[in-house]
């Protein structure tokens, strides 16, 4: 059996942190192959407005934003193939990435595998998920909660932008945080606390989901954390928001992370890993910023990295 071609570069993902490498690379005649897995166009896809990405005075969908970026990527020629990394091999050259039965040689290698949500572990949450009253996505889902009583679990960005998005459609958002005084950026946080149909649930951990047995949400125990006394909110959906764990799937190892879990880029270098010829971007790298702009923004610095690299290669 002939040996499969080698590429020049293989991206995997295909968030903000992956099609500008994308666009980058393919701009640079390297011709990239981009690998795309179960959430298309990342965590974006399910952002409602993005407000902050320079250049659009007005806000953009995320949707349209994916969209937009990998019609740019198409635009100069890069090939997207949908299949799942399930292991990888690092110590050969040329890199082999193994998708279930079939192998991709590549010369070098960009992972953007973006970061998931997090979930809180809570009994009834897992069993109550999907269909059934327990999702991470406002965007995705609030319309199916018109009219009725929900809860946000979380006090970053992401939970106060939920509870905002939901009180397009419910009766009643309660926010529920573990703590007296939220982490959100103050213009989020200062819109929903005074936010009317928003009731902040202050000091309180989530305890168990109701519902299991009838197969739909009935309310959610929480647990006030200075009194230690248990009260039920009645609602009918929840929305957790409580942030996210990065995707390092197969590369971890051989790709070295950190102490939560994220790649670790070499030092002094934000995209470079300990394997020569292997970079990292996007929110899979990063644990700090983990906005669309500094996604795309490593997403570039991984592709003129690969640039240079397969240059010092010939
Ligand atoms: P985050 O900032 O890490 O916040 C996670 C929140 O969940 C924290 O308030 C945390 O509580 C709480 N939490 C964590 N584990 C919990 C648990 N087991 N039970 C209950 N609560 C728990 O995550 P994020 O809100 O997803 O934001 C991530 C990044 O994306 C941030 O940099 C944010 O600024 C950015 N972002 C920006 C926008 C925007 O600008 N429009 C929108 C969304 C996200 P503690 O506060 O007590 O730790």
């Amino acid at each position: 059996m002939s040996e499969p071609s080698v590429e020049n570069v293989v991206i995997v993902g295909t968030g903000c942190a992956g099609l500008t490498a994308a666009i980058y690379t393919a701009r640079a005649n390297l011709n990239p192959l981009v690998l795309e897995g179960g959430q298309p166009g990342g965590q974006l896809t399910t952002t409602s407005e993005v407000e902050n990405f320079p250049g659009f005075p007005e806000g953009i969908d995320g949707f349209m934003m994916m969209d937009n970026l990998r019609k740019q990527a198409t635009r100069f020629g890069t090939r997207f193939q949908s299949t799942l990394v399930t292991e990888v091999d690092f110590t050969s050259t040329p890199r082999k990435l193994i998708c279930g039965g079939k192998t991709i040689l590549a010369n070098s290698v960009i992972i953007a595998t973006g970061a998931s949500p997090r979930m809180t572990g809570i009994p009834g949450e897992k069993e109550l998920f999907g269909g059934k009253g327990v999702t991470t996505c406002a965007t995705c889902d609030g319309a199916f909660y018109r009219n009725m009583d929900v809860a946000v679990i979380g006090g970053g960005d992401s939970a106060a932008e939920e509870a905002l998005f939901l009180t397009r459609f419910c009766s009643k958002v309660y926010l529920v945080h573990r703590r007296d005084s939220l982490r959100a950026s103050k213009i989020m946080a200062d819109r929903a606390t005074s936010h009317e149909k928003i009731e902040m649930v202050w000091n309180s951990s989530p305890v168990a989901v109701d519902g299991v047995e009838e197969g739909a949400v009935s309310g959610l125990r929480v647990k006030n954390t200075q009194t230690g006394e248990e009260s039920t909110l009645d609602i009918k959906g929840l929305f957790v928001a409580i942030g996210h764990v990065p995707n390092t799937g197969p590369f971890a190892p051989p790709l070295d992370t950190d102490e939560n879990g994220y790649f670790k880029p070499a030092p002094n270098s934000q995209v470079q890993t300990n394997v020569p010829g292997v970079y990292v971007a996007g929110d899979c790298a990063d644990h700090v910023y983990r906005q669309a702009i500094t996604a795309a923004g490593m997403g570039c610095q991984a592709a003129i990295e690969v640039e240079r690299w397969l240059a010092d290669q010939e």
